[in-house]
C-alpha cells in the first residue's frame, strides 16, 4: 500500500517528501533526510501545538478587554440626519454641526459597548493655525473656485479624532528558500556549467512596534493613507481632557476584523527582513515565512485630524490635515471659468507662434 493521499513536508527544508517503498521511509530529495511516518506525525503534532499556542496568544490579546462603562457614560453620540455620519463628544463639548456635510447633528444617545481609548495623539495646533496652514496649502493651487478660499468656507474646518488600532507584537519567524549558484568554465573544446542547489533556512525573533490600522470602514481609507504617518513618539496615555473641544469618529471595526490584515503586514515585513539576509546566489525562491505569535498587544488609539469639506456643483470635496504634522491630503475642485481664461491665453500664444512660423517660412 502506498500512502499517496497524504503529502508530507520535509521538517528540515519544507520540500515535499517522497515515500520509498524499499525502506518504508519518507525521503527528501533536496536535503537527503529520511523520516519514518511516526517521526513525521510527531513533528506535525508539535507543529500544530505551536500554532495553537500562537493562536491562543492572539485570541487572549483580543479578549482581554471589556467595554468601559465609566468612559461610555461620559460620552454622547450624535447622528447626522443628512449624511448619516456618527460622531461622539464628551459631555462638555456639545456637538452641533456635522464635520462632513455641515448639517445639524442630533443627539442620539449615550455611548455604549465601547472601550476607553488607551492612547491618544493630541492636537498640536489650534483651529486658527490649521486654517493658516490650509490657506498656505491651497493658495498655491490654480483654478480653484473663488469661494473655496473664502474665510467663511475655511472657518468650517473641524478638529476630529479618528480611531485606529496600534499593534505591537513579538513573533518567531522562520523561512526556507531554495537557491542556486551557477559556475561556468571552458576547458579545451568544452564549456562546462555547474549548477549548485542550496536549501536555506532563516529564523529569527522579530519585534513589531506601532503597526497602525484604521478602526473604521473603507470609505475614509484613501484620506487616512494620505495623511499618515504620525510619529511614534507622539503617542500619549489617553485621558478625557484631550477630547474636550473636539469630536471623535466612532469606531466601527473591532480587533478581530483587522487581525488578518495586521498578520499579512507582519508576514510581508518578515519576508523582506529574512530575505535580505540571503545573498550571493544566482536565483532565490523563498517560501512564505511561518510566524508564531508570542506576545500581541493592541492599543485603541485616537489620532487628530483637521477636516474641511467643500461642496461644489453637487460634489463634496474633502480635505484632511494631520493634526500633528500638518500634512494635507485632498483633491481640488477646478473652476470652469479660470480654466476657460487659461484656454484663451494658450490660444492666443499658439496664434502668435503660428504667425511667427509663417513669418519665417514665407520670408
Ligand atoms: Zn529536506
Ligand atoms: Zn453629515
Amino acid at each position: 500500500m502506498v500512502e499517496a493521499t497524504v503529502t508530507y513536508q520535509c521538517p528540515n527544508c519544507a520540500a515535499p517528501l517522497a515515500f520509498d517503498p524499499g525502506t518504508g521511509k519518507f525521503s527528501c530529495e533536496y536535503c537527503r533526510s529520511e523520516f519514518t511516518k511516526e517521526e513525521l506525525d510527531a513533528t506535525e503534532t508539535a507543529r500544530k501545538a505551536e500554532e495553537a499556542a500562537s493562536e491562543a496568544a492572539e485570541r487572549a490579546a483580543e479578549e482581554s478587554e471589556i467595554p468601559d462603562n465609566e468612559f461610555c457614560s461620559q460620552i454622547r453620540t450624535y447622528m447626522c440626519s443628512s449624511c448619516g455620519a456618527e460622531i461622539m463628544a464628551d459631555e462638555t463639548t456639545a456637538a452641533t454641526v456635522c464635520p462632513y456635510c455641515h448639517s445639524y447633528v442630533l443627539f442620539s444617545g449615550r455611548l455604549s459597548g465601547q472601550m476607553k481609548p488607551h492612547k491618544v495623539i493630541p492636537f498640536q495646533f489650534d483651529k486658527a493655525a490649521a486654517q493658516e496652514k490650509f490657506f498656505a496649502f491651497a493658495g498655491k493651487r490654480r483654478f480653484v473656485p473663488r469661494d473655496f478660499l473664502s474665510a467663511e468656507q475655511v472657518d468650517k474646518i473641524c478638529g476630529i479624532y479618528y480611531p485606529f488600532w496600534v499593534t505591537d507584537a513579538d513573533v518567531s519567524a522562520s523561512m526556507t528558500a531554495r537557491a542556486t549558484r551557477v559556475r561556468t568554465w571552458r576547458q579545451g573544446d568544452y564549456r562546462y556549467t555547474e549548477t549548485s542547489n542550496y536549501h536555506i533556512r532563516r529564523a529569527g525573533e522579530i519585534h513589531f512596534e506601532d503597526i497602525v490600522t484604521p478602526a473604521i470602514t473603507e470609505e475614509d481609507r484613501e484620506m487616512l493613507d494620505g495623511i499618515l504617518p504620525y510619529p511614534s513618539d507622539s503617542l500619549q496615555e489617553f485621558s478625557m481632557p484631550y477630547l474636550s473641544g473636539f469630536v471623535a469618529k466612532k469606531r466601527n471595526i473591532e480587533k478581530e476584523a483587522v487581525r488578518e490584515a495586521v498578520r499579512a503586514r507582519m508576514t510581508s515585513y518578515a519576508t523582506t527582513l529574512l530575505s535580505s539576509t540571503i545573498s550571493g546566489y544566482a536565483t532565490v525562491s523563498p517560501s512564505t515565512p511561518r510566524l508564531l505569535t508570542k506576545v500581541l498587544h493592541w492599543d485603541y488609539t485616537l489620532m487628530p485630524i483637521w477636516l474641511l469639506t467643500y461642496r461644489h456643483k453637487g460634489k463634496t470635496y474633502t480635505y484632511a490635515m494631520n493634526g500633528y504634522t500638518g500634512k494635507v491630503w485632498g483633491r481640488f475642485p477646478v473652476s470652469g471659468k479660470k480654466l476657460a481664461i487659461l484656454g484663451a491665453l494658450v490660444g492666443i500664444g499658439a496664434g502668435i507662434l503660428a504667425a511667427l512660423l509663417k513669418l519665417f517660412l514665407f520670408k
